[in-house]
């Protein structure tokens, strides 16, 4: 960390790509403000003591163990991938996963052309595999005891089996609509992803550590209410029971009278899950009224 600002807390996040809106969204909730500038690579947090620096994702990792930064929002393909990197040069990695958070989830899948017979890892005996993920990549042949040539690319995979660089490619897929698109077909997963947060283990200024302990807090309480909903609604008491085991990951509701009605209360509950359009009509059809539902903003548990 450089001496110039060493009680303030450095992120580094995705510049420009499929995480970015994600991540800008989560220091958001945690209460951070900032001012962006056009084309700016650092962002001075003006209510916290936390600086957020835009990079490519792939540096993440590196800016970390190099101690530029001290947390970073990155996918779990690219710490993996840095991690294995490291460890085979000797070195060890100086970033720890610690939170899994809910975004940019995606898998390492092997697809292969239209027309590949896959009859499982076997079948990838010999062949030339293009990737951007080569550690990750080796380390499933190797406990699957499978010999093929990794083709390393920096980009564009999907189209090296048409280039004829490749027979089959190991990628990132969410929907599976590019591969469609390049006659691909996913046939095994080599990684489940998602964004996570990575920090540095080397030990901090105290200042600093509380931060991240409040941060952590913080994040832990936004990743808590995403698709928790509370939900109020007035229900024949007889069907208590019911409505409970209706409401999605809600946990003991409140339960309350309602002026000068015995037989019909108002029922209060946290649902932690999205509540269906479905869930809703089965609650009327057993009696429940007025149901409200509404979105949670904060939880601290
Ligand atoms: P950069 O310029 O920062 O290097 P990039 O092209 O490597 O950008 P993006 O395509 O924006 O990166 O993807 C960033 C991350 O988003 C991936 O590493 C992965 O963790 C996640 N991700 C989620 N879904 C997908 C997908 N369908 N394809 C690729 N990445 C995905
Ligand atoms: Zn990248």
């Amino acid at each position: 960390m450089s001496a110039a600002a060493p009680m303030r807390l450095r992120i580094a996040i995705q510049k420009s790509g499929r995480l970015t809106d994600s991540s800008l969204d989560l220091l958001a909730r945690c209460g951070l403000k900032y001012t962006r500038g056009k084309d700016q690579l650092m962002c001075y947090g003006e209510n916290m003591p936390l600086d957020v620096l835009f990079v490519r994702d792939d540096d993440i990792p590196d800016l970390v163990q190099e101690d530029v930064c001290d947390l970073g929002l990155v996918g779990l393909n690219v710490v993996e991938e840095k991690r294995l990197r490291f460890e085979a040069r000797g070195i060890a990695p100086l970033f720890e996963r610690v939170r899994p958070l809910d975004f940019g989830r995606c898998r390492l899948s092997i697809a292969v052309p239209d027309g590949f017979e896959y009859r499982g890892p076997g079948s990838l005996a010999g062949k030339r595999i293009a990737t951007t993920y080569p550690s990750i990549l080796a380390r499933h042949l190797a406990e699957h005891g499978v010999a093929a040539t990794i083709v390393e690319l920096s980009g564009a995979v999907e189209i090296a089996p048409r280039l004829g660089r490749a027979d089959l490619i190991c990628d990132l897929v969410s929907t599976g609509s590019t591969l469609a698109a390049n006659h691909l077909r996913e046939v095994a997963t080599v990684l489940e992803s998602q964004a996570v947060l990575i920090r540095t283990p080397v030990p901090i200024a105290p200042a600093k550590r509380d931060w991240t302990e409040r941060l952590l807090l913080r994040i832990d309480g936004v990743e808590q209410v995403k698709g928790s909903k509370y939900i109020m609604l007035h229900a024949p008491r007889a069907a208590l029971p019911a409505i409970a085991k209706l409401l999605p990951g809600s946990e003991a509701p409140t339960v309350l009278p309602l002026d000068g009605r015995d037989d019909r209360v108002a029922v209060h509950a946290v649902c932690r899950e999205t509540v269906f359009w479905e869930t809703l009509e089965q609650l009327k059809a057993i009696g429940a009224s007025s149901v409200l539902v509404l979105p949670v903003e904060k939880m601290l548990a």
